[in-house]
């Protein structure tokens, strides 16, 4: 089934939902599609299953957007994956896989708004049953009010460190320690940034005084590095890390635990313009590799703009603020666009200040082990990464066919980050110098037999004989 509009929207979380509603209610004919049943992307997560929900602001941020959504005049496409995008004659072709098997939808406009992976810098024993990301952890507590063990550890950097701790805190979980790669310096020389949005500073306060109250061992400086157990997680063994978070001289730390909750902050969603070959740059403090974007977020692909997270992890804020200037692009409401523009600069500070937190710490990467897999869809080594690239892996497409790193089902979304990162320090060249790897379709894991259909050997069509 083809349909036709506008714009479509590609992701329904704050920037997508809100980028389409405004564009909508001015006038557009737009379509929004994501692979969740319900919008509100992944801060403002809908609750499932039966679950009330928390009722807390992120919750009532969500209801808020949702209600407005569907009350404007948008096409939700809600459960719907996107596998294919590619260009047409006038535009974009979008393919999704529905519960109503596959459709496509055309539009001259394509806005990208797909969000954020999490990112995990590997270490020995992060595969184990029992250790999940923090991301992960906040889908968990969002959408279906489960805490992931009885008495765990929270670990990594950045701001989702107080968001889950507080969570498991509030859910009643017994929270160990939580551990976090930045000095107590690092956020203190953030305070004037932070406490410029003293609605969301104060919501972190509270995060910090939740886990305070709980009698819970902050131990700044410090990182994860290993986890014991085997077939669970028993202990998670910390040690004291420098500011680019490499293990330093100092002593280690046992931790008693069943579970273990770890992220080193996101990298951007940028599948869908990489796909469609659009340019790119590597930004370090944005997460990694985002697309290049004009003033009105255009790429630099005519009709292609790239919002939110997927564009740059800013924080829920600024890609809110970034759908609704480019809704009113969109829809040629231009002083709009340009009121909302100047709200962006505002915001900005405090979107950089927790970018800052959450970026790559290269001599993180640097320091993992030879024998810790780092591609775990794939199972390859660090060692082997290393020996690909001093047999002669010098692209970044190579080592992916030397080493099978980035071919597995998450297609490189969880080890790209630190695999390119470990190549360009073996080979002492920049990341953009090392490239990331070609889009590829399909864009998700997608049973074949519902993409194609039913067909036997008679529908393959028998080539006839070449000339010679
Ligand atoms: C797992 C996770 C949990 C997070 N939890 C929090 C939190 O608790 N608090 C917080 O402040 N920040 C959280 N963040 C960061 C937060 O996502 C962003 O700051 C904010 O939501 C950015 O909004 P966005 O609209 O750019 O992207 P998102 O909110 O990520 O929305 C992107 C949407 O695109 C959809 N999508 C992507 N690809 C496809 C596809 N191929 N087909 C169909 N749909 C697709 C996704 O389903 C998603 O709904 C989290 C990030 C991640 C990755």
């Amino acid at each position: 089934m083809m349909a036709a509009f506008d714009v479509i929207v590609l992701g329904a979380g704050p920037a997508g939902a809100t980028c389409a509603a405004t564009a909508a209610e001015a006038g557009r004919r737009v379509a929004v599609i994501d692979e969740q049943p319900r919008a509100g992307g992944q801060v403002w997560r809908a609750p499932m299953g039966g679950f009330p929900g928390k009722g807390d602001a992120d919750q009532a941020s969500g209801d808020t957007l949702r209600r407005r959504l569907a009350a404007s005049p948008a096409t939700r496409r809600l459960g719907h994956r996107v596998w294919s995008v590619v260009r047409t004659d006038t535009g974009y072709r979008v393919d999704t896989l529905g519960p109503d098997g596959p459709t496509a939808l055309e539009a001259p406009f394509l806005v990208v708004a797909t969000g954020a992976h999490e990112r995990v810098v590997p270490f020995p024993g992060w595969t184990t049953p029992g250790v999940i990301g923090l991301a992960a952890a906040t889908v968990l507590l969002k959408s279906h009010g489960v805490v992931p063990g009885r008495r765990l550890v929270v670990a990594g950097c950045g701001p989702l460190l107080a968001v889950v701790a507080a969570g498991l805190v509030k859910a009643g979980t017994e929270v160990a320690a939580v551990v976090d790669i930045a000095p107590r310096s690092a956020w203190l020389t953030r305070l004037p940034a932070i406490l410029g949005q003293p609605r969301l500073a104060a919501r972190g306060l509270a995060w910090g005084f939740a886990v305070a109250k709980a009698g819970v061992p902050v131990l700044s400086g410090h990182g994860v590095r290993r986890v014991e157990g085997g077939e669970a997680v028993t202990r998670v063994v910390i040690g004291p890390v420098d500011a680019d978070g490499a293990p330093t001289e100092g002593p280690e730390q046992i931790i008693e635990a069943d579970g273990l909750i770890i992220g080193h902050g996101l990298t951007t969603a940028c599948e869908v313009t990489r796909l469609l070959r659009a340019e790119h740059r590597f930004d370090r403090l944005r997460g990694g590799w985002i697309p290049v974007v004009d003033g009105a977020f255009q790429t630099s692909l005519p009709g292609l703009h790239a919002i939110g997270d997927g564009a740059g992890i800013r924080g829920q804020a600024m890609a809110s603020l970034a759908g609704e200037a480019l809704g009113w692009h969109l829809a040629g409401r231009m002083a709009e666009a340009e009121a909302t523009r100047a709200n962006m600069a505002a915001a900005t500070p405090f979107s950089d200040a927790m970018a800052g937190l959450m970026a790559q710490r290269p001599a993180q990467v640097r320091a993992i082990a030879a024998d810790t897999v780092v591609c775990r869809c794939e199972d390859v080594t660090r060692a082997e990464i290393d020996s690909a690239v001093d047999a002669g892996a010098t692209q970044i497409d190579q080592l992916k066919h030397f080493t099978r790193c980035g071919m597995g089902p998450c297609q490189g979304r969880s080890c790209a980050d630190t695999v390119q990162e470990l190549m360009a320090a073996r080979l002492r060249m920049s990341r953009q110098e090392v490239g990331q790897w070609t889009g590829r379709p399909p864009l998700r894991p997608v049973p074949l037999g519902e993409v194609i259909g039913a067909f036997s050997y008679d529908d393959i069509p028998i080539p006839t004989p070449a000339p010679l």
